[in-house]
């Protein structure tokens, strides 16, 4: 193992994309212009909080602009800084052409650990955050589309639009300047179980291929597959619950900042997030084993480890020794370019990230569309697609002269809802942008896993667009 100290997330997240670049023929100067990061904002501002002012450093970089508006969440978490926001952005723009969603990429961050503060004071610092990118249309509907990561959720997308909406009331489409709005602020049905239902629709393809799930060493489908989560936030969560409810998958550990807990029965989703709520922590969970040095769980035998915390938490370190044959990267940026480079030469796979948590702005821009377009899916189509069913449902009792058993009679006479529609868009942009990154692995010799492939397929629709646009 080298001394060396390890590369900062942006340097690392360019590495994986020179290795991309290096199997492509881009026209010289174009891989430089969509690997830099377009402009960065740094901004101080201060709150006045009780009878103290308090000074807080936020930031919101754009990477590529290849179509507008660009796209990325609003981090706060304590240990935010410049490097990890633009890192984050180059990930937004790659994402959304990987999944081909007509987004350039952004991200943004504030510095600070929103537990320290109530709920009265995270909405001032909010809203004052909101009006600084604002000002310099880094939010905005047709430029610059926030939504909630680490740290933030609909609460604080419902501030920040309202303080948009509030400076630009004449604005027609002002509502589209945010996603991940509570549903009753013009959200969209689905949006907060989004990363976590696009990870688990990612694992589903995954094991819908045999010569995948043998290239891991493991076979049979996910049903009764360990799962290691690291993170029981939005995305770990929804990935955990609806792995193990819906897919028949173990839970058997989960790691947060407090330790870890694990049982080989497999956990109780539910009632793990129940206890986080009330404890702050998993610590004390009943019927699971506690380790306080959660971090070691990373390298527990288990068949898929899903970090959905936050980056660089398999290292050069630690890498050798993770045992699981499958890493699905929920987190963005968990895996460092130095131990990817360990765990390729050991044949552990991994979906990269910047395929398999595209769920978020995917719904993302369902709801975006929603916004602009003023009507919530389904609204037209649902009764019809009733009666239709109605009609096919009379029509073969007619034909057979037997009844449609009710589950059958149900399924063929309920339309669409806003709901089903978001997660069946989902699940056909998880489905077709899986098979389009292990087409570029199977058939690209010099393409070395699936994370080079998805940042071929992305970079490559750039690059076509910016030639077209003739820049
Ligand atoms: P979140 O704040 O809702 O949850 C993060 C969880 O991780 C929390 O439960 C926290 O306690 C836990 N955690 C933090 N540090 C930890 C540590 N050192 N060890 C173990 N657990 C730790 O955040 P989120 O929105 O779920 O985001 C998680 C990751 O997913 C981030 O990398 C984010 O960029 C990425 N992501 C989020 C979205 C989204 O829609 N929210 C979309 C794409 C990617």
């Amino acid at each position: 193992m080298s001394n060396q100290p390890e590369l900062s997330f942006r340097e690392s997240v360019d590495l994986m994309f020179n290795r991309a670049i290096e199997t492509m023929d881009l026209p010289l100067g174009l891989a430089e212009q969509i690997r830099s990061c377009n402009s960065v904002y740094q901004v101080q501002f201060g709150v006045k909080l009780d009878n103290q002012y308090e000074v807080f450093t936020g930031w919101r970089a754009v990477h590529s602009e290849h179509i507008l508006p660009v796209k990325g969440g609003i981090r706060y978490a304590d240990f935010a800084n410049q490097d990890e926001v633009e890192a984050l952005a180059a990930l937004m723009s790659y994402k959304c052409a990987i999944v081909m969603i007509p987004f350039g990429g952004s991200k943004g961050a504030l510095k600070i650990d929103p537990r320290q503060y109530s709920e009265k004071d995270l909405e001032k610092i909010t809203r004052r955050f909101a009006q600084e990118l604002a000002k310099r249309d880094l939010i905005h509907p047709s430029l610059n589309v926030p939504a909630p990561d680490m740290g933030t959720g609909e609460r604080e997308m419902g501030w920040i639009s309202d303080t948009y909406q509030s400076l630009f009331p004449e604005q027609a489409n002002g509502m589209g300047c945010v996603t991940g709005k509570p549903v009753h602020l013009g959200g969209i049905d689905g949006r907060v179980e989004a990363t976590g239902r696009g990870v688990q629709f990612g694992l589903r393809e995954f094991f819908r291929h045999p010569e995948d799930i043998t290239r891991a060493g493991l076979n049979g489908t996910l049903e009764g597959k360990r799962i290691v989560v690291q993170g029981l936030g939005n995305v770990g969560y929804h990935a955990a619950k609806f792995l193990s409810e819906e897919d028949g998958a173990k839970i058997t550990a989960i790691i947060e900042r407090d330790g870890a807990i694990r049982s080989e029965n497999g956990l109780d989703i539910e009632m793990v997030k129940a206890h986080i709520a009330e404890h702050h922590g998993v610590k004390g969970c009943p019927s699971a084993d506690y380790t306080e040095d959660g971090a070691s769980l990373l390298e527990t035998e288990c068949d898929i480890l899903i970090p959905a915390a936050m980056e660089g938490v398999i290292t050069k370190d630690n890498a050798a020794r993770i045992q699981a044959p499958i890493i699905a990267e929920a987190a963005n940026g968990p895996v460092t370019y130095a131990a990817d480079e360990i765990l390729r030469k050991k044949g552990t796979v991994i979906i990269p990230d910047a395929y398999l948590n595209a769920g978020g702005v995917t719904v993302s821009y369902f709801e975006w569309v929603k916004n602009l377009a003023r009507i919530r899916f389904g609204y037209l189509e649902r009764r019809n697609e009733e009666r239709r069913g109605q009609i096919i449902v009379e029509t073969l009792e007619k034909m057979l002269g037997t009844t449609v058993p009710p589950e059958l009679r149900a399924q063929l006479t309920t339309g669409s809802d806003e709901l089903a529609l978001v997660r069946s868009g989902l699940d056909d942009t998880m489905r077709n942008a899986y098979n389009k990154i292990r087409d570029i692995f199977n058939t690209r010799d010099d393409v070395v896993d699936l994370r080079t492939a998805a940042f071929v397929c992305g970079i490559e629709r750039i690059a076509k667009r910016y030639e077209s646009m003739g820049i």
